[in-house]
Order: structure tokens, then C-alpha cells, then sequence
């Protein structure tokens, strides 16, 4: 028998094993969403989207490893303190219904409750001088040093065509609610987790994109509906968006 002393897991690592296990078997317990989520829409690929709404089980290995689970816990916290920064600034922030704590949080619910989305915010009033039309939606994400800085330089828009096309839907889907809300533009924010810088831009209602991805929801409610799965985004397998597919094996092993 040959003794191995050099693979010993350290403190370390033996700790944030256990704090992984810990979030891995939490997220066990969750039940899979069962609607689509409108945060989803800008998705570059619609049969991903597809398998998403379907709840279809991810790859082998592909399910969110503990580190991942970190990563959104942390981000979701880092929204918190953009809401309380933005309210000292004195931005009139409301995240939940009259904004008390127990308040639903403010959101849209269309296709029979098939399409669905939460958001993060929206601001009644913006501090003086800044001219802010108000109702306004408000969107937070967090992001690494890399992509807010190209977020910064080309804009949300640009850079993270996912988060316009949410923010479009968003502003559609809540105007029933809140009306003039997709008048005025949208608040971005953009926190860097790496330095704590912060990016903020108003992003107009596109229009345009908010029907398309709507177009696409529906799209992707009648071909499950149907049976049918919807075509790839690409015919190349090693395309970017398919090398970080929770679905790929899954895809490529199926009929075109
Ligand atoms: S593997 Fe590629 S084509 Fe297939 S669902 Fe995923 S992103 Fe779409």
C-alpha cells in the first residue's frame, strides 16, 4: 500500500468544500422556475432559452458548481448597497410595493403567467438637478473589472445586449403598471465587484427590441407547446455561446 501525504485537502480547502456542499444541497431543495424569465429574453440562442423554460436537466457537471452560487449571492448583495448608495444620493428608490420590506416586489406577469420578471427597481424621483424623467425603470448588475469597463466604454447597450433587451421588456411589460415608464429612460447601474467603481447611463426605450423579444417568448411558448425544438444559434458546435452551454452535450446530440 502506497501512503500519499502530498494530496492532503488543506483547511482551506476542506472549509470552503463545506460551505459549497452546504450551498449545493440548499439549491437541491429549490424548485425549478416554470415560466420564462423576461431577465432571459436577449439570450443569444432560443433553443437554450427553450431548454431553460422547459427545466430540461443541465449536462452532467454542468449544474451551478458552489462557486457560482457565491458568485450571485454576492452580487444580489451588492444591489442592496447600489439601492442604499442611490437613496443617500437621494434617488426616490422603490424595490418593493410602498417600498416597506414586506412588499411584493414590483414586477410583470404576461402569456398566461408563462413569461415573468422581477425588477430591481424603479425611481419616482431623482435628485436635484439632474433632470431625471421619472417614472424610470432601474436596473443593477454587478459585473468583473473586464466587462464593466467595456461597459463603460461602449455602453450597455453595446456590450451587454442581454441586459438591453431586458431592460426593453421590462419597460413594455411594466407600463400597464406604471404608466410612463417606458417613456422615460431607464437607470443602469453598473457595479464593478472588482474596484467598486460605479457606471450609471439612461437607456431609452427601444422599442424595436422589446417587440422582438417579445416576438421570441412567444416563439418559444408555441414550439414547446408544440413539441418542436427550436433551431441552434449556430451550425458550429465550438461557438462561443455553445462552449458555456448547460445543454450542449444534450443539443448536439440531437437531430438538427
Ligand atoms: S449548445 Fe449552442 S446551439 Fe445548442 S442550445 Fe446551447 S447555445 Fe444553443
Amino acid at each position: 500500500m502506497t501512503l500519499d501525504f502530498n494530496h492532503k485537502p488543506s483547511f482551506a480547502d476542506r472549509v470552503t468544500e463545506a460551505v459549497d456542499d452546504a450551498l449545493t444541497a440548499d439549491q437541491a431543495t429549490r424548485t425549478p422556475r416554470d415560466y420564462l424569465g423576461g431577465s432571459r429574453l436577449g439570450h443569444a440562442c432560443e433553443r437554450a432559452l427553450q431548454f431553460e423554460f422547459m427545466a430540461t436537466p443541465k449536462d452532467d457537471g454542468k449544474e451551478f458548481s458552489g462557486q457560482s452560487l457565491r458568485i450571485f449571492a454576492i452580487g444580489h448583495v451588492l444591489e442592496d448597497l447600489a439601492v442604499a448608495w442611490l437613496r443617500q444620493a437621494g434617488f426616490d428608490l422603490y424595490t418593493r410595493k410602498g417600498n416597506r420590506p414586506d412588499g411584493g416586489q414590483f414586477g410583470f406577469s404576461v402569456a398566461g403567467g408563462r413569461i415573468r420578471g422581477h425588477v430591481d427597481g424603479i425611481v419616482a424621483a431623482g435628485p436635484e438637478g439632474f433632470g431625471l424623467a421619472v417614472p424610470a425603470l432601474w436596473e443593477c448588475k454587478t459585473m468583473n473589472a473586464k466587462n464593466w469597463r467595456s461597459c463603460v466604454k461602449d455602453g450597455v447597450t453595446k456590450s451587454k445586449p442581454v441586459y438591453a433587451a431586458q431592460i426593453a421588456v421590462y419597460q413594455a411589460y411594466m407600463e400597464a403598471q406604471v404608466p410612463g415608464i417606458s417613456a422615460n429612460p431607464a437607470l443602469f447601474t453598473a457595479i464593478n465587484k472588482d474596484t467598486a467603481e460605479l457606471h450609471h447611463e439612461l437607456v431609452p426605450f427601444d422599442a424595436d427590441l422589446a417587440q422582438r423579444m417579445s416576438d421570441r417568448g412567444v416563439r418559444i411558448l408555441q414550439a414547446t407547446d408544440a413539441g418542436e425544438l427550436l433551431p441552434r444559434v449556430t451550425v458550429n458546435q465550438d461557438f462561443f455561446e455553445c462552449r458555456f452551454c448547460s445543454w450542449a452535450d444534450r443539443c448536439w446530440g440531437a437531430p438538427a
